[in-house]
């Protein structure tokens, strides 16, 4: 088969790691720059050309597409896709997936657990927002934000409202969401393919910080997820229409609560966390589906 993955470099670790295994599984596999790239518009044959010459059609696509060029990469995912290549994140997910407040409101139509959470546009009222969200204590997220930037705990009424007012006069829009205290700092992050979980693990957060990120120093250790979390990963990567993606989740006293669903997760830490080879299975899945 000829696989491209659409990455900004050959270098990044999960890149790296999907050609090696593409690569021994007897594909043919290329790393295309979907910044490099030029789509061909006319009446039919879609085009993508590479660096200035026209691209031999691959048999399927795997995006990584980075948040920053969302808008640029979707639009090479979408000519792709019209020229019939399977593609383990569809643009229309993609583009959903990036969008934290929409992906929040399917969640929770498809019946998944999350945390109670509130989008406002911040009127004087924050005795009802808290109210709504069971806090104080309470989280307030940027909905812009990624490695754990943006999001604020706020203790006591008078913080939240001081933290709000604060977003709301850079004209940041966020949400306000129940804290979930008994998660103790550590959340799960399940990496499903197609329709099963691949690997799993449980990242802690360093004392005295209530965000898990790596990126904030915590740290990753293997976990088996329990059946109910293992159900909500599967359902929560089915309602956004993921093939390929990260559900972070928190233990909580009624069972799991997502997060929200990574489009794009990394390789490097669930493979050194669970010592098992995700980036095979994502090739496999691929020549499962076409
Ligand atoms: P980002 O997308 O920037 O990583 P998250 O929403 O995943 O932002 O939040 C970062 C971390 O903060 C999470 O991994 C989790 O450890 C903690 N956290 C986020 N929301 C809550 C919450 N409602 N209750 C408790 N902890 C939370």
């Amino acid at each position: 088969m000829k696989i491209d993955i659409l990455s900004r470099s050959k270098n990044i670790y999960s890149t790296a790691r999907m050609v090696e295994e593409a690569t021994k599984a007897g594909h043919l596999v290329r790393v295309v720059d979907p910044l490099k790239c030029d789509i061909k518009l006319e009446k039919q044959k879609p085009t993508v050309y590479y660096k200035g010459t026209r691209l031999e059609k691959p048999d399927a696509i795997i995006p990584r597409i980075g948040a920053s060029i969302t808008f640029y990469g979707t639009a090479i995912v979408r000519q792709f896709e019209a020229m019939h290549c399977f593609t383990t994140v569809s643009s229309q997910s993609l583009v959903r997936s990036r969008d934290k407040l929409q992906s929040l409101q399917r969640l929770s139509s498809s019946g998944v657990g999350m945390p109670k959470t509130v989008f406002t546009n911040f009127g004087k009222h924050t005795s009802t927002i808290l109210e709504m969200v069971d806090g104080p204590p309470c989280i307030i997220k940027v909905l812009e934000g990624t490695q754990g930037i943006g999001v604020n705990l706020a203790e006591n009424f008078e913080s939240a409202e001081a933290i709000m007012e604060a977003y709301n006069t850079m004209e940041s829009r966020v949400i306000v969401q129940e804290f979930i205290k008994e998660a103790g700092g550590a959340d799960l992050r399940a990496f499903v393919v197609g329709d099963k979980v691949v690997g799993a693990m449980k990242r802690q957060a360093q004392k005295g910080e209530f965000r898990s990120n790596l990126h904030r120093g915590g740290t990753a250790t293997k976990i088996k997820l329990s059946k109910d979390e293992e159900y909500t990963a599967i359902a929560a990567a089915k309602s956004l229409g993921l093939g390929v993606c990260g559900v972070d989740l928190l233990q909580s006293s009624r069972g799991p609560l997502v997060l929200e669903v990574n489009s794009s997760p990394g390789l490097e830490g669930i493979e050194a966390a669970t010592q098992h080879n995700i980036a095979k299975e994502i090739i496999k899945y691929i020549e499962k589906s076409t």
